[in-house]
């Protein structure tokens, strides 16, 4: 993140930007779904997790919406779970959990 772009954008861009940087924490899982913790720290090993959605315009033009892109387009369709007072308020976390 960019302290220049932190520094100069508005409370609801900035939330934004924090949570999508925190998805971007993954925790490395066993085929059976359980965290792995390291042998080192003991704690959960992690990795930088991709993106939900990655595909391009003209891919999902010629070829049609893959799953990802049709999950995106149903979550879309429904207002957001904060609004502009609830972030000036606190957290938008607190009110999605
Ligand atoms: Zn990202």
């Amino acid at each position: 993140m960019r302290a220049s772009y932190c520094e100069n954008t508005t409370d609801r861009e900035f939330c934004r930007l924090i949570e999508h940087e925190l998805y971007h924490i993954g925790v490395e899982r066993d085929e059976d779904g359980e965290p792995i913790y390291s042998d080192h720290t003991g704690l959960p090993k992690h990795y930088l997790a991709g993106h939900d959605v990655e595909v391009f315009f003209g891919e999902t033009k010629r070829w049609g919406a893959d799953e990802s892109v049709k999950r995106l387009l149903e979550i879309a369709k429904n207002a957001p779970f904060v609004s502009e007072t609830n972030i000036a308020a606190c957290c938008g976390n607190c009110v999605i959990g």
